[in-house]
């Protein structure tokens, strides 16, 4: 220590009378101690302090010149200052380990942001126990409370970690007891690890995998160190069967575990699901070979991935082409088999390609009828998994059909003649009746004549439907005037009915060329069907007008009208609803089919407008003058005419 230190030193104590400060050995061992040490008056204010103090806190002794430790907030903060007053009063003290930031007390003393020390403090008395000065030493402690913290924040994560894990963490003995759990078994199997300590591990187990259980420790006592991985059912803490996936290795000779140690998983679930999974599938599987229809799943990119046996017997594949499982390959063999080949071809390639629904009625060389339905498969996310392909069989169906249609031709065509007959001796005996004076039998001849009429209608319409299907219907075409039919036919009509009135609203001042009868039929049968359907309310409105230069006719009521989804299968053959209140109307569900074959094939449209509840109106349109363009014209005026 060089001298002029030791000067310096003594010129901050500045206090000559000091037994202390005449210690020049005390001095340097003050100054040179490797433990920071600070020295106060009685009074509490900083006197000295050495190299270490400088060290330690950053800042020297001019820095801190006035400082008082008995007015020191941070201390008094810190809880200590009740000892440091009692060193000041005599007493040697420890003082326990705080955190001091210099900072606080001096602003901008120190680099040092904060130490955490432990101290010594202690008094210097003279010979008459009066107090000097006081000592205090610092023991710099930081590094091994910032280590100290560090590993309780490590093990504070690790715990952490593992209790908020869905995993548990098991260490269990060669015999099979349990020797520590940890905290997340909690999530796992419900149990709390204190539950489970020094208990076996057999218990819990379920009894169908004990075996299997047992054989996988034996496994693992086998192989040390190795990861052996399994699935068993153990007792869930509320009673149920929990399903485990535990990962075990063989730790038994390993330092500090000594054990076999378990990390296992709840996934019953996962099982659950699988389940689910397995079921949903032999469901589908059984579903498929029993549907009464082939049924081809093709891949995206063109495998056979799935079909039933009813598939492969419907179209005859030979065993070799299902083994190799191409669709194209299929496809070809398909051909060979079907009347219109290309045309298939090409629309399957297009189907693949668009990726849409769609039904076509495929018809095989020898006289087989296939209905085929094909819809995209797409995933709820929108991915595509291919193509599914319904086929059925319908043949036989197909045949009946025909049969029917023949019987229908053959008996309605039989049944006319008689009922002609009839009609013409009713009308005779009626007039001979009348002449007789004979009104009654007169009257009863009338009505019997009015029901044959009626019979000769359907059975006239029967005819007529057959005559469409076959396409056998033919057309007597005159020049006819439309308003005169329409003026005659609405008088006809309103004989038949007292309780409606019918309004003619509109001429068209029109000659046309047409099947006048035919025409004729469509009128009365729009008609009646007005009057039918509207059996509460009177009025009934026909009107003819010329628009877009073609008629335009239309019957109006006021009845029970149509639900939207019925519009259009009215026209189909057969179709008949009851009405709004389950009433039922007579009818066979023809007339409306013939009336708009009879419209198309005179080179018009007849569609209907309408709303359930308040009334129908039927429409339709024909060509004034009927040649081959002008009857393309008037289809499109008609369907203009409709959309507008
Ligand atoms: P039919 O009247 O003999 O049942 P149509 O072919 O003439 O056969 O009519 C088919 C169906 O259309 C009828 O069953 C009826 O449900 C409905 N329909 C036809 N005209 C009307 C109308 N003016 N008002 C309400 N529904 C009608």
């Amino acid at each position: 220590m060089k001298k002029s230190t030791y000067i310096s030193s003594e010129k901050v104590l500045g206090d000559k009378n000091n037994d202390i400060n005449e210690n020049s050995t005390f001095q340097i061992i003050f100054e040179q101690s490797p433990i920071s040490t600070q020295i106060f008056s009685p009074g509490g204010t900083l006197l000295k302090v050495n190299k270490a103090w400088v060290k330690l806190w950053g800042a020297k002794f001019e820095d801190v010149k006035g400082y008082n430790i008995l007015k020191d907030k941070q201390l008094i903060d810190l809880k200590i200052m009740p000892l440091i007053k009692r060193a000041f009063n005599g007493e040697v003290l420890d003082l326990p380990p705080v955190k001091y930031e210099p900072n606080k007390t001096i602003n901008d003393v120190s680099k040092i942001q904060f130490r955490w020390t432990k101290a010594l403090i202690y008094p210097i008395k003279d010979s008459k126990e009066r107090i000097q000065k006081v000592v205090l030493v610092h023991e710099d402690i930081t590094e091994q409370k910032l280590n100290e913290q560090k590993l309780i924040e490590s093990e504070e994560r690790f715990r952490a970690l593992i209790e908020k894990s869905t995993d548990a963490v098991q260490l269990v003995s060669p015999t099979g007891e349990i020797l520590f759990t940890s905290e997340s078994i909690k999530n796992v199997l419900g149990y709390t690890p204190e539950e489970l300590k020094g208990l076996g591990v057999a218990p819990f187990m379920h009894p169908d995998d004990l075996e299997y259980f047992s054989s996988k420790i034996q496994e693992l006592l086998k192989n040390p160190k190795k990861h052996i991985i399994m699935q068993y059912r153990v007792k869930h803490k509320d009673g149920s069967w929990a399903w485990l996936e535990t990962t075990g290795v063989n730790h038994l000779n390993t330092p500090y575990i000594n054990a076999l140690v378990g990390n296992f998983r709840n996934i019953t679930d996962r099982k659950k699901n699988e389940e689910d999974l397995r079921y949903q599938k032999s469901l589908l599987e059984a579903q498929r070979e029993l549907s009464p229809e082939g049924v081809l799943v093709v891949s995206p990119d063109g495998k056979m991935v799935s079909y039933n046996k009813r598939f492969v017997k419907m179209w005859k594949f030979s065993e070799k082409l299902i083994n190799i499982g191409e669709d194209q390959l299929a496809l070809e063999d398909a051909t060979k088999k079907l009347i219109d080949p290309e045309k298939f071809i090409k629309r399957v390639k297009q189907l693949y390609k668009e990726q849409k629904a769609d039904f076509e009625e495929l018809h095989f060389k020898g006289g087989r009828i296939f209905d085929r339905y094909g819809a995209p498969v797409v995933g709820e996310d929108g991915t595509n998994y291919g193509y599914v392909w319904f086929f059925q069989d319908v043949t036989k169906r197909k045949q009946l059909e025909r049969q029917k249609d023949d019987f229908i031709s053959i008996a309605s065509h039989e049944l006319k003649t008689p009922v002609t007959s009839i009609k013409s001796y009713a009308q005779v005996l009626e007039l001979k009746f009348k002449k007789e004076g004979n009104e009654k039998a007169a009257e009863l001849l009338s009505k019997m004549d009015a029901q044959v009429s009626k019979l000769t209608n359907l059975i006239g319409d029967l005819l007529d439907v057959t005559k469409m299907d076959t396409n056998s219907i033919h057309f007597n075409n005159t020049q006819f005037s439309f308003d005169e039919l329409v003026e005659e036919l609405v008088e006809e009509m309103q004989r038949t009915t007292e309780k409606h009135e019918l309004i003619l609203k509109g001429k068209t001042n029109k000659t046309i060329n047409g099947d006048r009868d035919r025409i004729g039929q469509v009128l009365t049968n729009l008609i009646s069907n007005a009057i039918k359907y509207s059996p509460h309310t009177r009025k009934i409105i026909i009107q003819s007008s010329i628009k877009k230069s073609a008629i335009y006719f239309s019957v109006e009521d006021f009845g029970v009208g149509i639900p939207k989804n019925e519009q259009d299968k009215i026209f189909e053959r057969f179709f008949r609803t009851s009405g709004p209140g389950k009433e039922t109307f007579p009818g066979l569900g023809l007339g409306l089919y013939i009336s708009r074959e009879i419209i198309k094939m005179q080179g018009g449209k007849l569609w209907v407008e309408s709303k359930i509840g308040q009334g129908s109106k039927f429409c339709f349109t024909l060509p004034i003058k009927q040649n081959r363009n002008e009857t393309l014209k008037n289809i499109s005026a008609g369907e203009e005419l409709k959309q507008g």
